[in-house]
C-alpha cells in the first residue's frame, strides 16, 4: 500500500473538540448553549442507535438535546405539528428528523416543514438552493465532513478534476455542489453512467457514494488520486466501503478507510452545524433589534 490513510476518527475528534470549546464561549456570551431537537418515529433499532449516538455526542460537546420519540403509528399531521412547534421554539437551534420515516408518512413534506435556519441536516429545498448558488446556508453533514477531510489531508481542490459517484440529495448532489463551489471541475456519475471506470480514471479526487460493496476497482484509480469512500455496506466480512480498498490504496495518494473514514465525520459536522445555526439565529435576532 502506498496511499496515506486518512484518519477520519482523528479529524472528527479534533472537530468535536473545537465545537466543544466554541460552545463554551457561546454559552458564556448568551447564557444558554445551542439546542438540538431530535425526532424519532417508530422503533427501528438502527435508527435508535443513530439518534442515541447523536444525543451522546451533543452532551459531550455541551449542546442541549431535546428529544421527541413518536410511536410508529404517529400520523403525518402529528409529525408536521411537532416540526412546526420546534421551528417556532426559540430554545431550539437545530431540528433533526431521523430518516427513514415510516412508509405512511410523506418524508418530503416533513423536511419541507423544517424552518431553513434550523435545518442542520441541510435537506430542505432552501438549503439545497443556497448551496447550489454558492451562498451561505446549512449543508448536509456527510459531504461537509468530506470537505473537512480533504482540507485536513492537504488535498488541493481548486482546479482538480473531481468525480462524484452518486447523486442522492443526502450525499452526491451536495458533494458535487461543495466541490464546484471550491473550484473543482466536477463530474457526477450515477447508475446510467457509461464506462464508469474510464470516468473515474481521470479523477484527481474520487468520491464514491453508491452503497455497493467494493464496486470501485483499484485499476479505476488514477495514480496519486485522493479517494474518499462514503459507502457503508454490511457484508459477511463486516463493514466495507464502495471502494476495493487494498488495490485502490496501492495506487491512490490518499484514501479513507471504512470504517473510520467518512463515518465519524457526519456526527462531528452535525455538532458544528448546530453551533453555526445557533450563532446565525442570534446574529439575525441582534440585527432585527
Ligand atoms: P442512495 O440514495 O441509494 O444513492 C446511491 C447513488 O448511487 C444513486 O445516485 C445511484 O444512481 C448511484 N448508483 C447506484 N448504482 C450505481 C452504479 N452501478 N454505478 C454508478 N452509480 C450507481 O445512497 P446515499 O444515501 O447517497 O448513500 C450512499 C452510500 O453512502 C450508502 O452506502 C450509505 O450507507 C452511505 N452513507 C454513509 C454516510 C456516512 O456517514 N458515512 C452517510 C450517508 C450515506 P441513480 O441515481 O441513477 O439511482
Amino acid at each position: 500500500m502506498s496511499a496515506t490513510v486518512i484518519d477520519g476518527k482523528a479529524v472528527a475528534a479534533r472537530v468535536r473538540g473545537e465545537v466543544a470549546a466554541d460552545v463554551q464561549r457561546f454559552a458564556a456570551e448568551h447564557e444558554t448553549s445551542p439546542g438540538l431537537a431530535t425526532v424519532l418515529v417508530g422503533d427501528d433499532p438502527a435508527s435508535h442507535v443513530y439518534v442515541s449516538n447523536k444525543i451522546k455526542a451533543c452532551e459531550e460537546a455541551g449542546i442541549r438535546s431535546i428529544h421527541h420519540g413518536l410511536d410508529a403509528d404517529a400520523s403525518q399531521v402529528d409529525l408536521l405539528d411537532l416540526v412546526a412547534e420546534l421551528s417556532a421554539d426559540d430554545a431550539v437551534d437545530g431540528i433533526l428528523v431521523q430518516m427513514p420515516l415510516p412508509e405512511a408518512i410523506d418524508q418530503d413534506a416533513v423536511v419541507a416543514a423544517i424552518t431553513p435556519t434550523k435545518d442542520v441536516d441541510g435537506l430542505t429545498a432552501t438549503s439545497a438552493g443556497l448551496l447550489a448558488q454558492g451562498r451561505p446556508g446549512m449543508v448536509p453533514c456527510t459531504p461537509l465532513g468530506v470537505m473537512e477531510l480533504l482540507r485536513d489531508a492537504g488535498v488541493e481542490v481548486s482546479g482538480a478534476n473531481a468525480v462524484v459517484i452518486g447523486r442522492s440529495i443526502l450525499v452526491g448532489r451536495p458533494m458535487a455542489a461543495l466541490l464546484t463551489n471550491a473550484s473543482a471541475t466536477v463530474t457526477v456519475c450515477h447508475s446510467r453512467t457509461r464506462d464508469l471506470g474510464a470516468v473515474c480514471a481521470a479523477a484527481d479526487i474520487l468520491v464514491a457514494a453508491v452503497g455497493s460493496p467494493r464496486m470501485i476497482a483499484g485499476e479505476w484509480v488514477k495514480p496519486g488520486a485522493a479517494v474518499i469512500d462514503v459507502g457503508i455496506n454490511r457484508t459477511d466480512d463486516g463493514l466495507v466501503g464502495d471502494v476495493d480498498f487494498e488495490p485502490a490504496a496501492s495506487r491512490a495518494g490518499s484514501i479513507t478507510p471504512v470504517p473510520g473514514g467518512v463515518g465519524p465525520m457526519t456526527i462531528a459536522m452535525l455538532l458544528r452545524n448546530t453551533l453555526s445555526a445557533a450563532r446565525a439565529r442570534r446574529r439575525s435576532a441582534a440585527q432585527a433589534v
